[in-house]
């Protein structure tokens, strides 16, 4: 599908989400897109539930509340949101941009805001031979998106954290058989969660297969009918399978934005203080991403620099149009 907006947001977490509030105020609408299923960016995907004190006004707002409001806050602007999907190509079309994102739906944009922390969010993925085969069909996921479709289906979880666990425990009940795989046989979750495994283990509602590596996939055409693994001695066990969730935890890596041919300094972009203006015209970068001397890297940091930009992006895309300062106490925020 072909999209246009005025401005296309790169990253949904702190820094993207306060720069669509910035940009609507100054009426330019904006698409956002983010790697992962959720907004939020490292205050979702890393610490939901710890508490940040150096938000200002909020003595204390943990890493999930502060998205909430952020997200409310960019509502009444009506931001288009392109989550699960990662901005694979960006290059210059007539006046604006061309952006490509990973599941080939693409976005025109007058002006572009990189607000892509330390890059895209994504999975570890196992390194198991033609695992691509199987992550096409749905073989293997790395995500739960609908409970729905896991039901009467012979599971295998892999990992030894909350995900993994939690997933376990939510599976048992629908699916035909879940088996959870770890190289270890204790698990770093909580201790009520710990508690139900036990209980569902002790009911043969869900098997552990510890201490136990993922070693190979087997079916053929992407269609997984079993996991193989592997102890340290060498010993395999092939578990029946139609879905595998590996929860190995997330990595970041700016990819494909090295490419684009932005001045970069130690894998940042390197942007003007003031208007956050990058090497190429028309694209401003903010938040983690962003760098220029002695560039304090903190949530309220990319908040101004977000502002900075709107405000630039502003006058790049209406050029000679006279733009009168306003405070939001004198402009309001229809939809609130
Ligand atoms: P991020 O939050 O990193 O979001 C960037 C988003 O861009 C990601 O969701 C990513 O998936 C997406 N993305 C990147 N590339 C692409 C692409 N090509 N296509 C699609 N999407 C892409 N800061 C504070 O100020 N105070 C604190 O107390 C504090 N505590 C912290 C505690 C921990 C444990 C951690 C890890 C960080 C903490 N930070 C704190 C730092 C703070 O979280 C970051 O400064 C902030 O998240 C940066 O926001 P951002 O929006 O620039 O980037």
């Amino acid at each position: 599908m072909q999209h246009t907006t005025d401005i296309a947001i790169i990253g949904a977490g702190p820094t993207g989400l306060f720069a669509v509030f910035e940009c609507g105020m100054l009426k330019t609408r904006c698409h956002v897109i983010d790697a992962l299923p959720d907004i939020g960016g490292q205050c979702v995907a890393l610490y939901p539930e710890k508490p940040i004190y150096d938000i200002p006004a909020f003595p204390s707002i943990t890493g999930a509340d502060l998205i909430t409001q952020l997200a409310a806050q960019a509502r009444p602007f009506k931001p288009v949101y392109h989550l699960g999907q990662q901005v694979v190509g960006l290059e210059a079309q007539g006046n604006g941009w061309l952006l490509t994102l990973s599941g080939g739906d693409t976005i025109t944009a007058g002006a572009v805001i990189i607000a892509a922390g330390a890059g895209a969010f994504g999975p570890n993925r196992p390194p198991l031979d033609g695992i691509e085969a199987y992550e096409a069909t749905g073989g293997v996921q790395y995500y739960v998106r609908r409970m729905a479709d896991y039901t009467g289906k012979r599971v295998v979880i892999a990992g030894g954290g909350d995900s993994a666990v939690d997933w376990a425990l939510n599976l048992a009940p629908i699916a035909a058989h879940v088996a959870l795989v770890h190289r270890r046989p204790k698990f770093r979750a909580a201790p009520e969660s710990l508690a139900q495994l036990e209980a569902l283990v002790a009911t043969g509602k869900v098997e552990l297969v510890v201490p136990y590596q993922l070693d190979g996939l087997q079916g053929a055409h992407g269609q997984l009918t079993a996991v193989r693994v592997v102890t340290l001695e060498g010993e395999t066990r092939d578990l029946p399978a139609d879905v595998l969730l590996p929860f190995f935890g997330l990595s970041m890596e700016l990819g494909p934005i090295l490419d684009w041919g932005l001045n970069l300094e130690r894998n940042h972009i390197a942007v003007d203080q003031a208007t956050c203006a990058t090497s190429r015209p028309g694209i401003f970068a903010v938040g983690d991403v962003a760098t220029y001397p002695h560039k304090l890297k903190l949530i309220l940091t990319g908040f101004a620099e977000a502002a900075h930009a709107a405000h630039a992006a502003h006058r790049y895309l209406f050029p000679g149009q006279e733009m009168h300062f306003e405070y939001s106490t004198t402009k309001g925020v229809t939809g609130l």
